[in-house]
């Protein structure tokens, strides 16, 4: 990769890094392990990192506690960079990258067309920490950083399990464990672990799940009442979807929560028939092929419906071509 960070830094006075809004598990691990890198070796550089308000889960990872999430006005900073997203996703960081005097954006995102001055955008990798890491001059990683970039891969490659896992990312899983860090603990806490009230809320959604298109599709919502009753944010919702995705039969799922009144965050995710970046693209979202999202507006059934038309096209797409396929061997 020619993208030589330390270079595109020198001279630079104040550095700042920002992710997408509700920054999850990879846009943190690389914010942050990014942030430590430049720290360790361009000691009297001001380095900034602007993110909302990441969950608790992710608190053990260095320079959590750094974290900007009021986005206060500053003066331009000379380098600013976008991780694990476009350049549309910044929320209250928007406006340092638009002053920054040079903005370079690395992700993986396939719908990124890639908006600062430098760009590195591989939808082909994992995870942008799996990017990161191979920008850095591995003589300066140490076990924070590294636990800050596996936090990142495990969580965009399900613990090593989605089809974007590599021999490439499991060569780098194995040499960032050698850090020492306790993994065991850090997948449980930050991946696998959900509080009472946030197993109950899951509980509830699969519960209320609707099955369509003959079973192969799944669809879930949890309405603002129910979130205030059980007193849960966003970030208490994570994992649900790919709950849904893991039934049997299914290809593909949808889960909303209601961000407002006819407003829904949609989430969906699938094993191998539809291309969700292509269905969340319709709609003014993006993502990964096998994970995306996007905003709606409309009633619970009206997103269904016309994210239904989109699903049921790429599922027959894929079964003729399947069917060709057979038909041709
Ligand atoms: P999640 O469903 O976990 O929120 O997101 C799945 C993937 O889709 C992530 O890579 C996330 O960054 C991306 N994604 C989710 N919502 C949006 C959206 O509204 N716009 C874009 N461009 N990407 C999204
Ligand atoms: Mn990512």
């Amino acid at each position: 990769m020619n993208l030589n960070l330390l270079e595109e830094c020198r001279g630079a006075k104040r550095i700042g890094i920002t992710g997408h809004v509700r920054p999850d598990g990879d846009c943190l691990g690389a914010c942050l392990g990014l942030w430590q890198y430049l720290a360790n070796c361009l000691p009297g550089t001001e380095i900034k990192v602007f993110l909302e308000k990441p969950a608790d889960i992710f608190k053990d990872i260095k320079g959590f506690g750094e974290i900007d999430s009021e986005f206060p006005e500053e003066p331009a900073f000379d380098v600013f960079f976008v991780l694990d997203t476009s350049t549309d996703r910044l929320g209250g960081a928007e406006k340092y990258f638009r002053a920054a005097g040079k903005t370079i954006n690395i992700d993986h995102h396939v719908s990124n067309p890639g908006g600062g001055q430098i760009n590195l955008i591989r939808p082909e990798v994992g995870s942008t920490c799996e990017l990161i890491y191979d920008l850095l001059d591995l003589a300066r990683l140490d076990k924070d950083m590294a636990q800050a970039l596996y936090v990142g891969i495990i969580h965009d490659t399900g613990v090593f399990q989605y089809s974007n896992t590599t021999p490439d990312t499991l060569k780098k899983g194995a040499e960032l464990i050698s850090y020492g860090f306790d993994f065991p603990k850090l997948i449980l806490e930050t991946f696998y672990q959900k509080t009472y009230v946030q197993a109950q809320v899951m509980g509830r959604a699969l519960m209320e799940s609707i099955r369509f298109l003959g079973g192969s599709c799944i669809v879930s919502a949890i309405d603002k009442k129910t979130m205030e009753f059980y007193n849960v944010g966003p970030k208490d919702l994570d994992g649900i979807v790919n709950q849904l995705r893991n039934i049997e039969g299914v290809d593909c799922a949808i889960f909303l929560y209601e961000t407002a009144t006819l407003e829904y965050k949609v989430s969906m995710r699938s094993s191998e028939k539809v291309n969700v970046a292509e269905v969340a693209a319709y709609f003014g979202g993006g993502g990964h092929a096998r994970a995306a999202g996007c905003n709606m507006t409309g009633t619970f059934h009206d997103c269904v419906n016309n994210l239904s038309l989109h699903i049921e096209k790429a599922l027959k797409k894929w079964e003729a071509e399947h069917d060709e396929r057979n038909h041709n061997s």
